[in-house]
């Protein structure tokens, strides 16, 4: 049973917080009041599933093909780079790390990411290295939300405030 008095943390997309963890090697910094609340008492946990995973910055951008994280992580497709070698491993280590680090921390939801092939929660682009997008969810918020930590995007992160709010006062 969670304490009551220890709020639960928020695991953000290293990305996110400015650290240059992209397959390009920049980041994607995002300002937002809420988050500097957050950074400022303590509940971020920062986390790269892509790093974690093994893979070095900069490195080849990487899609799912034929399917989601979901089907990732069910054994069912593959994610290839751009260069067609197979990171499905370093993937599926890299979320199996980040919910390791949210289970042990008290995570109770994500800050990931969108359209990431790890981090996306909603969309993710189609396999075909076009830069067409699909509704699908990356690897590591799959496994997240199939463990019950509920994933939002960097664009939703008054609804992941609410989101918090609620966790919190339904802690018994
Ligand atoms: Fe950011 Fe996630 Fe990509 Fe890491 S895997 S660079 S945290 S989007």
């Amino acid at each position: 049973m969670r304490d009551k008095n220890v709020l639960p943390k928020i695991m953000v997309s290293a990305c996110l917080l400015g650290e240059p963890t992209r397959y390009d090697g920049g980041n994607m910094k995002v300002h937002h009041p809420v988050l500097e609340q957050w950074i400022q008492q303590g509940m971020i946990i920062s986390f790269c599933p892509e790093v974690e995973g093994g893979l070095i910055t900069p490195r080849p951008p990487a899609e799912i093909i034929n399917g989601d994280g979901t089907h990732v992580l069910d054994g069912d497709v593959k994610v290839l780079d751009i260069n067609g070698q197979d990171v499905t491993q370093p993937y599926k280590l890299g979320a199996s790390k980040a919910l390791q680090v949210a289970q042990k921390n008290g995570v109770g939801l994500g800050i990931l990411k969108a359209q990431s092939p790890s981090c996306g929660s909603q969309m993710i682009y189609d396999g075909t290295f076009s830069m067409t997008l699909k509704p699908g969810k990356g690897v590591t918020a799959a496994l997240l939300e199939r463990n019950g930590i509920r994933v939002f995007n960097e664009d939703e992160i008054d609804a992941a405030a609410d989101y918090l709010t609620n966790l919190t006062l339904s802690i018994p």
